[in-house]
């Protein structure tokens, strides 16, 4: 971040509502609901041109063999990244002293111990990183269009990639996916962090062969950073966190792995049973992108959430403001500070922010006190353990019957009747690369805000 946040500007401020600013700027944890959103049938009219998630899952398809090949982790699933689908039984039941439990089932989407990169940015990050190796090998002649992907296990493929760099800017997490399915591959792995990312996701990095380059400032300006190394060098491919197709059709495809688990449980969303998705947001690609495929599968039998931290509610800024300029959470006065570490991002990503005007259905902000309880709260109930931006979603359930937004949300869409049968799935997005001191840290703190002994 910078050392100075620049002072909110009156113009920036004068594009939100009096109340709603106020209510931010006073870090007030709250639900905004989405007065864009408009009903999207499920099927192609969900879809835009361009974002074909098809042709991501065709390709994770295609990789399968070669990804099992090089992550024996990956093999007990023939080379899928798949996460489970966990029913969260003593969980909700555990927040009840904060006014009350919702009714409807709880789950919480496993994304937290996604194979190889412990985080959901495997997702995205595995899919950018095939696609342009697949992209680089067929136009230098290493591999036919046809060609089984395995062949890039070759030591000509692995070779031709080590002369390739790929750089990422990244708060943590992004750096481990992109950086290990890289380095799996052969590519040179460059990952450009913000001076206040955590040493540990830094060593971890280092220890398998990745290079950290070190950025005074925000996530911005390790972007930014990273950028600019690959602007002048065509050896040089830049994961842009902020405008990725790649990565955002890499989440896309999460929706039909949860569509799948949900149909194995007899709970398909319909407007008989509908399906509540709160998802942790940072720059917005790996919610958007989980949000734009659930929308295109699910129509209005899906309601999606956000949540952000009270310093950092950048997607919340962007889609609240009137006009579609980019607005930050330092224009209206906001420091973007906090122990959600994946969350810290004061600009949403300029790719993501336009596709949620019509599929978001709001967006809830946390404090970082109330994650590290929660975090606190899933390890005593659940014995889960989750890094605190991971956790973001788990007051979802609760804002949507606990506040006149979330009430009149519901009522808007006829909602009401429906909770009993609602499935509310909590996404889990990272925690399983976390050392154990680390969370034994968290433990700690979520501990004593919690008054254990
Ligand atoms: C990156 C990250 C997110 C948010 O994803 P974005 O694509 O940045 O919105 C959430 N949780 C964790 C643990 C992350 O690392």
């Amino acid at each position: 971040m910078p050392a100075n946040p620049p002072a909110a500007t009156e113009a920036a401020a004068a594009r939100l509502d009096a109340g709603l600013l106020a209510a931010l700027r006073a870090r007030e944890p709250l639900l905004w609901t989405n007065p864009q959103a408009a009903q999207l049938p499920a099927g192609a009219g969900a879809l835009v041109a361009g974002f074909d998630i098809e042709s991501a899952r065709a390709r994770l398809q295609r990789f399968s063999g070669l990804m099992a090949a090089l992550f024996p982790e990956l093999r007990p699933l023939g080379g899928a990244v798949r996460s489970e689908l966990l029913e969260l039984t003593a969980f909700p039941a555990s927040l009840s002293d904060e006014r009350g439990e919702p009714s409807g089932a709880w789950f919480l989407k496993g994304d937290h111990a996604l194979p190889v990169a412990g985080s959901v940015k495997a997702r995205g990050g595995f899919h950018e990183v095939l696609a342009l190796a697949e992209r680089l090998a067929i136009a230098h002649g290493l591999l036919d269009a046809e060609q089984d992907r395995i062949a890039l296990q070759m030591p000509a493929a692995r070779a031709f990639f080590a002369r390739h760099t790929i750089a990422v800017g990244s708060t943590g997490n992004l750096g481990l996916g992109i950086g290990l399915i890289a380095a799996g591959l052969g590519f040179q792995a460059e990952v450009h962090m913000s001076a206040d990312a955590k040493e540990w996701k830094k060593a971890r990095l280092r220890e398998r062969g990745i290079r950290v380059v070190e950025h005074a400032g925000d996530f911005a300006a390790a972007l930014e950073g990273g950028r600019h190394r690959a602007a002048g060098d065509p050896s040089v491919h830049f994961v842009d966190d902020e405008r990725s197709a790649d990565l955002f059709l890499g989440y896309a495809v999460a929706a039909h792995e949860l569509g799948d688990q949900l149909a194995a449980l007899g709970r398909t969303p319909s407007a008989l049973q509908p399906l509540f998705v709160y998802l942790p947001c940072g720059v917005g690609g790996s919610p958007g992108g989980i949000a734009y495929g659930l929308k295109a599968l699910f129509g209005e039998a899906v309601h999606c959430f956000f949540a952000e931290p009270v310093a950092a509610p950048c997607m919340l800024v962007q889609l609240a403001a009137r006009g579609s300029e980019p607005l930050s959470v330092y224009d209206i006065g906001l420091d973007n500070r906090t122990d959600a570490d994946g969350l810290a991002v004061a600009q949403a990503s300029y790719l993501v922010a336009p596709l949620m005007r019509e599929r978001l259905a709001g967006v809830f902000t946390v404090t970082d006190d109330a994650l590290l309880r929660d975090v606190r709260r899933l390890w005593l109930s659940e014995q889960i353990l989750l890094e605190p931006s991971a956790i973001a979603a788990a007051r979802g359930p609760l804002r949507l019957t606990q506040t006149n937004s979330g009430r009149d949300y519901l009522a808007r869409h006829g909602l009401g009747q429906r909770l009993a049968q609602a499935t509310h799935v909590l996404w889990a997005t990272g925690g399983a690369l976390v050392p154990a001191a680390e969370h034994q840290r968290y433990q700690a703190l979520g501990a004593r805000l919690l008054g254990e002994a």
